[in-house]
């Protein structure tokens, strides 16, 4: 087996990597750097997060590189702010010994003019995000025409984020002839061409399979209908009482909504996604590390900088759009040698995604019904009792004792016990003493969308076949521009010149108001409520049959495949709320 020694590092780093502690090289670490040490060459390499990913470009980049010139010669690029601070510092801590290194960090959010002054004074190595690189070079406040190596780091991030073009701009203003290496933990086919147009004849490293999930993570799923995700949710956390998650939500929105009922249903719970200030995500991110809060409700995107190593589960609370993400997300547990749950709760159109995933991942899932009221109520008795068993004593309470046990003279030490415990189960037992069964079986009847069509609200939209829409296509479109989650547009019934589609009652205000006036491609998308319940009872005619009147507005509509040049995003209405979540004593949780 190889030592740091044997692969080829010199004294300076090899001193470093004693003070780290860092006994043995990780498998990354042992295939990528003797190559690149050892040639100018081209990498790619693919390993799952937490695999040593920065040591394995950071050592060989310090090794290579010339110190005494003040010359920028290596570039790192990475997805987010987080992780381009925690690659700046890691490679600090390598180089602590290599005099005169001057490694600067650049991303968004912080003073460029003070960056700028950093790089001015001689960075030997630059690490960056996409954005604020591409800001510098534009306005000419970093050189790197000198660069010898370039690493992209967690390049499938990157691509997924939407940083391609960023990235082949700053490429642009490289030399040829320096060295591309990349890391990635998957290889969807953007990273596959990002290899093939940039880089040549690269060498391949794969640590463990292709785009296989960490092996210490298990993989479950629990099969609900959509309207009881969130109760499902819950019942997950009650059923693991010392729980320490990270929580996935396709969007913003519901990732702040999911995490405001949580804190209103007395849980440790906090937000982590875009709209919230750099101040507010450090906060959370904070009381997330001092176990805080136990669950961290996020968006993928901004769950990237993620380097917390103990959590126990992620619960995908909904699936990813793409199925590589999932990868992502089942890595934030299972670090460091533990073991780490991953859970997906999900409606029955989508068990077919978790067949695709299981292909991907290399892994079964497992199938586990959602714990019913009173298995929680015994789980949480237990996990009491057991906290009672291992609490060391405070012996102040010695003073009290005389009183309290005149108190309790009639009392046996079961009633007592009875008693003690009943003072925080009962409040579990209230509640879940009637709690219904959340499970659906795979093969039964009832359709997902089977709400209570009372509940919803039935809308008629001028767009149909002829514009190019089918349902999925025209559900997706609406969730895009009102930025609804994946389940809030449904019953969507697509005629040849108008549609129908259903929301729940309450988000009839915000899809009747971004619909006033909405123009697309340049022409009026009328929406209404329609008289039509859509499905359930009685499915009505249509008393609509998209008159002559609605035509002239249909005119210039060009459909969907010219979505892309215009998707409503302008007008977009997030609601940029300040009042982020803390954490809150678990106390009187429901
Ligand atoms: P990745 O980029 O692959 O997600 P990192 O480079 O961030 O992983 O490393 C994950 C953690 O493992 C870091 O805390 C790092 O200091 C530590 N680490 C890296 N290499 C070793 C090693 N050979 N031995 C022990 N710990 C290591
Ligand atoms: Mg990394």
């Amino acid at each position: 087996m190889n030592t740091f020694h044997d692969l080829g590092l010199n004294e300076d780093l090899l001193h470093a990597i004693t003070d780290l502690g860092f006994t043995k090289p990780s498998e990354v670490q042992e295939k990528a750097i003797p190559v690149l040490l050892n040639s100018e060459t081209d990498l790619v390499a693919l390993a799952q997060t937490g695999t040593g990913k920065t040591a394995a470009f950071g050592f060989p980049m310090l090794q290579k590189i010339n110190v005494d010139s003040r010359t920028t010669q290596g570039l790192i690029l990475s997805p987010t702010r987080e992780l381009c601070l925690q690659i700046t510092n890691e490679i600090k801590l390598y180089g602590k010994y290599c005099k005169g290194l001057n490694v600067v960090a650049i991303y968004g959010g912080a003073s460029i003019t003070e960056q700028a002054r950093e790089v001015k004074r001689g960075a030997q190595i630059i690490v960056a995000t996409p954005g604020r690189m591409k800001d510098m070079i534009s306005r000419n406040m970093v050189d790197i025409t000198k660069i010898e190596y370039s690493v992209l780091d967690e390049a499938d991030e990157m691509l997924n984020m939407g940083f391609k073009e960023d990235i082949t701009d700053i490429l642009s203003h490289t030399p040829k002839d320096k060295n591309t290496w990349l890391f990635s933990a998957t290889m969807p086919k953007e990273v596959a061409a990002i290899a093939k147009n940039f880089m040549h004849k690269p060498q391949e490293i794969t640590v463990g399979t292709k785009n296989e999930g960490s092996s210490q993570v298990s993989h479950e799923y629990y099969l609900t209908n959509s309207r009881d995700r969130y109760l499902a949710l819950k019942r997950l956390a009650d059923a693991n009482p010392d729980i320490f998650s990270v929580v996935f939500c396709r969007t913003k929105r519901d990732t702040q909504k999911v995490a405001e009922k949580l804190i209103e249903d007395g849980y440790n719970a906090g937000a982590l996604h875009g709209d919230l200030s750099q101040n507010q995500r450090d906060l959370v991110m904070k009381a997330f590390r001092n176990n805080q809060i136990q669950m961290l409700v996020a968006t993928d995107v901004a769950a990237r900088g993620i380097d917390v190593d103990d959590i126990t589960h992620v619960i995908n609370y909904q699936l990813p759009d793409e199925i590589e993400t999932y990868t992502h997300r089942s890595g934030r547990t299972g670090r460091a040698g533990k073991t780490g749950v991953s859970m997906v709760i999900i409606s029955k159109s989508e068990v077919r995604k978790i067949k695709s995933i299981e292909r991907i991942i290399n892994k079964q899932f497992v199938k586990k019904e959602i714990p019913n009221g009173m298995e929680i109520c015994e789980v949480q008795l237990m996990s009491l009792a057991n906290k009672v068993h291992n609490t060391e004593v405070n012996h102040d309470i010695d003073n009290y004792l005389g009183k309290i046990n005149e108190l309790f003279e009639d009392s046996t030490k079961d009633e007592l016990i009875k008693k003690f415990f009943s003072v925080e189960f009962s409040r579990f037992h209230n509640y879940y003493q009637k709690a219904p069964d959340l499970n659906i079986s795979e093969s039964s009847k009832s359709n997902d969308d089977d709400r209570s069509t009372s509940n919803t609200t039935r809308y008629f939209i001028n767009v149909g076949k002829k514009d190019g829409y089918d349902w999925m296509s025209l559900k997706d479109f609406l969730k895009e521009i009102l930025e609804l989650g994946r389940d809030d547009v449904f019953k969507v019934e697509v005629k040849d010149s108008f549609s129908f589609f259903n929301t729940e009652n309450e988000m009839k205000e915000k899809v009747l108001a971004f619909f006033t006036d909405f123009k697309y491609n340049g022409r009026y998308v009328n929406v209404e409520v329609s008289e039509n319940r859509g499905g359930g009872g009685g499915r009505k005619r249509d008393r609509r049959r998209g008159g002559g009147q609605r035509d002239d507005r249909r005119s210039n509509f060009k459909g969907k495949n010219d979505r892309k040049s215009s998707s409503g995003k302008s007008k977009s209405r997030r609601s940029k709320s300040d009042d982020f979540v803390a954490s809150r004593p678990r106390r009187s949780r429901r």
